[in-house]
């Protein structure tokens, strides 16, 4: 046999089990498990687990149901490309319109402050891309979210459709007013700072419930605040920095 015989034989060989290798690596890559198979990697719930491990439980926080709920949703599939290779790194990312998804540790302090059990209904101010809205919706009976932007609010609410979440309601609206409708709320949790807490969102606390919101404008802080009969109870906690909380909604 010749050398360009040996050589287009081997061309051959490679062609046809090319494709067959790639299909295969692509298949062991989808991870079965779960109910987010269709969407999720072996790589990003490495990732998922290590964030878990190293940004939220490491530092504190050991609320079992934050944690799993953590370590449930695909945190990657809220962020666009060219973001998504770093959805599980410790910081805010940028979600478009000037805004940002939360850092992990963030969502996971806030949830664990405000107390949430299987059975709280939960209001949240500023849905973002969704991504605290739907660890709200792994713990809680039911959730409710209102967004100023409404073409946050249209992806946002694509995203939960997509994975599934039927306890979850979202509107476009203005986070001032909160949602009367189904007032009162077990817990309310703001992920955009306004100068002062609103009013309408004290009111439609229940007796018994905690919001957790970011307070301020160049300082800012998180601040607990329990509804008990009669009395509010405000607690200052960690500085942060969240986008600012707008009175008007975007023209
Ligand atoms: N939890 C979100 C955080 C998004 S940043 C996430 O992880 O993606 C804060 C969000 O609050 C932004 O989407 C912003 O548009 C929204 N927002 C700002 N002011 C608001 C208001 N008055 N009412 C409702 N949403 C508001």
């Amino acid at each position: 046999m010749n050398f360009t015989l040996i050589a287009l034989l081997s061309c051959c060989l490679l062609l046809i089990c090319l494709p067959s290798y790639a299909a295969e690596k692509s298949a062991n890559s989808q991870n079965i498990k779960g109910p987010y198979s269709d969407f999720d990697t072996e790589q990003f719930e490495l990732e998922r687990k290590e964030m878990v491990k190293y940004q939220i439980r490491d530092r504190g926080i050991r609320e079992q149901l934050v944690l799993a709920a953590m370590l449930q949703v695909p945190r990657h599939l809220f962020v666009n490309s060219p973001w998504r290779d770093f959805a599980y790194s410790d910081r805010p990312l940028p979600i478009g319109h000037q805004q940002t998804i939360s850092q992990p540790y963030i969502v996971a302090y806030m949830s664990a402050a405000a107390k949430i059990s299987p059975e709280s209904k939960v209001l949240e101010i500023g849905t973002g891309c969704g991504y605290q809205t739907a660890i709200l919706g792994e713990i809680a009976q039911q959730v409710y979210s209102i967004e100023i932007i409404p073409q946050l609010a249209q992806r946002a609410r694509q995203t939960i459709d997509q994975l599934g979440y039927e306890n979850i309601k979202i509107k476009i609206g203005d986070g001032y007013e909160g949602w009367a409708e189904y007032a009162p709320y077990d817990a309310i949790i703001v992920t955009a700072a306004p100068e002062k807490i609103p009013q309408a969102l004290i009111d439609q606390l229940a007796t018994g419930g905690k919001m957790v919101i970011p307070v301020g404008i160049w300082h800012q802080e998180i601040i607990v605040l329990t509804k008990t009969v009669g009395r509010i109870i405000k607690k200052k906690t960690i500085p942060v920095r969240f986008v600012p909380m707008r009175s008007k909604l975007p023209k």
